[in-house]
This record gives structure tokens, sequence and C-alpha cells, in this order.
């Protein structure tokens, strides 16, 4: 039987805000959502892709190694040399010759390859710096994309005494959701509009799917802790409203821990970098105050919430 493989597009030691300890987190690409404000776009897509970083291109230094290296001719040059990507030629490639040649790492593909036991030892080379509880977090993207390489690379963490821990928007199959479950220790589940239509505008996606699913999980004998976590956004989901709803659902569900990450644009870059529109560069801030009358909100209710990273673990 052919080895189960997926694409990573980073995997990153020495992680202490997402589950217990000190982690290694997994990366995967591809997400059944797009959100507007998402601030790892790299993860978007289900094929290796090119990132541009223009900014660091030394075309004013007489640099033109990159000329006629691309067999789809997806590079042009203005009259000063500076060389620009036609997005929709370079979508195709499978080869990437452009990375190989830049000497400033401007052409960066996104997406590596990895078998489950390529994964695994990456994965054992780090333990030693997994300290307080540590371990591994899957992340992407969306890791529950990968439902077969997921579970496969979930069920030798649980066989190795691994901690696991799962950042997820919960949008897959729900039978998919909870057989991963079983081999989780730590999840954080987004919730990112509890008004479905306001939902899809910020995702592309209902909400209904994730509910259900953060329910189901809930509902079956799984042991592990759950922190829901919203992105929180001006004038997309910081209103008092929304904040009421996911009390509610919350309460319903014998849930009562959230946290809230306020919204920041660290992603622009990377879309920019992507070939892709940031919708996002005029959104407007949100205010420490408004976050701590949030939290405040929360806490009244008898639901712990915590800001940004200080979610205890
Ligand atoms: S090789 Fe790299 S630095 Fe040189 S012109 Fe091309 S992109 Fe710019
Ligand atoms: S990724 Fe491929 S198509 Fe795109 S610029 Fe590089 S070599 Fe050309």
């Amino acid at each position: 039987m052919e080895e189960l493989k997926t694409l990573l597009f980073d995997i990153q030691p020495f992680s202490v805000h997402d589950g217990p300890g000190s982690r290694t987190n997994v990366f995967f690409v591809g997400c059944p959502l797009f959100c507007k404000w998402c601030a790892n776009p790299e993860g978007f897509g289900s094929r290796k892709h090119l990132m541009f970083a223009e900014s660091v291109c030394k075309y004013e230094d007489g640099c033109n190694v990159c000329k006629n290296i691309c067999p789809y001719d997806s590079i042009s040059y203005d009259e000063k040399g500076k060389p620009s990507v036609n997005w929709k030629k370079c979508i195709k490639c499978t080869t990437f010759e452009c990375s190989t040649i830049c000497p400033n790492n401007v052409f960066k593909v996104c997406g590596k390859e990895y078998t489950v036991a390529e994964l695994y030892k990456m994965l054992l080379r780090d333990a030693q710096s997994w300290s307080a509880g540590g371990g591994v977090t899957f992340t992407g993207g969306e890791c529950t994309m990968h439902y077969d390489f997921l579970l496969a690379i979930l069920k030798k963490c649980k066989a190795g005494l691994i901690h696991t821990a799962i950042e997820t928007c919960a949008y897959c199959p729900t039978d998919h959701f909870l057989e991963l479950f079983k081999y989780i220790n730590f999840a954080f589940i987004d919730i990112k509009n509890m008004d479905d239509e306001r939902h899809k505008e910020g995702t592309g996606v209902s909400n209904k799917l994730i509910l259900h699913n953060i329910e189901e999980v809930v509902k079956s004998d799984w042991h592990g802790r759950l922190v829901l976590r919203q992105p929180t956004i001006h004038d997309y989901n910081d209103s008092d409203e929304n904040a009421k709803k996911i009390v509610a659902f919350m309460k319903k569900n014998g849930l009562f821990e959230i946290n809230l990450l306020k919204f920041h644009r660290y992603g622009q870059t990377k879309w920019e970098q992507l070939g892709k529109t940031y919708e996002y560069a005029d959104k407007g801030d949100m205010t420490q105050e408004r976050m701590l009358e949030l939290q405040t909100m929360y806490l009244n209710e008898g639901i712990a919430a915590y800001i940004g990273d200080d979610t205890p673990f």
C-alpha cells in the first residue's frame, strides 16, 4: 500500500502559546474556509505554491539572475529591471525553478511533502525540547482536512505517549472529527461568528457544521480540555449581541473557557507575497478597552476569558 503523504508549510519547535508547555507546531497546507483576516494565508490551496517577497529583491543593485529562469514565462520586468509575477500563469507550476536561483530568497515555495514516518521522526527530534507537559500541536491551514494522515500521526503520537493538541476551525465531517478527537489531549476550536450570514461573509462557509461538531465532541466521552477561540474583529464579531450568543452556546454545552485573539494585520505582507488581495488592510482596530469589556462580559457569566497569549496551560 502506498505510504500516506501530506503537504506541510512549516514545522515550528519551541512554541509556547499553542497548548501546554513547549511544543512543536505542525502547519498543514489547505483550508475549507477563506477567512478574510487569515494570518497564515500560505495555508490556503491544496498544492505547493509560490511566495514572492518583492521587497527584498536586489534589482536596484543590478541583479537579474532570475531572468529567463521561468519555463512558464511568469516573471516579467519593468524598465528598471524590477521583476513581477504573473500569478495566473504561475499557478500551474510544479517545478519552481525560480526558488532555486535567487540569491536573496525572493521566491519561496510554500509546502513540502512528508510521510507519516518522516513527520514522526521530526517530532522525535524535537522531543527533548518539550518541557512542562509539552508535545505537538497540529494546525494550519486546517489539519482536519488531511483526515487519513492526521489520524495516522495522532495514533503514532498516542502510542509514543506524546501529548497532542489541535487548532481547528471544526469544519469537517462529524464522524472524522469525533474519530480524531479520540487521540487529542487539548483543543483550541475557533468560533468566529454566531450569525450564520456574517459567518459566511467572513469565512465563505456556514457555521452550522462547526457548531454541530463542537456539540458532538462535548456529548462524546472525550476527556481532553477544550478552549474556544475567537479572532475578535472590529465591526465583525465584537458586538455584545455576538458575545451573548456565544455565552448561551457555551452554557448550553457546559463549556467555560474562551480565548479572545485581538485582530492584527501580521498576515498582510504574506497575502501580498502570494498575489492575493488582503481585504482587511483598512479594517478598524480593536481597542484594548473593548477587549477588556468583552472579557468582563464573559467573566460575569462565569466563563474564563483569556485575551491574546494569556491562556493558562
Ligand atoms: S534573482 Fe532575486 S534578487 Fe535578483 S532580480 Fe531576481 S528576484 Fe530579484
Ligand atoms: S513558481 Fe514556477 S511559474 Fe512561478 S515564477 Fe517560479 S518558475 Fe515561474
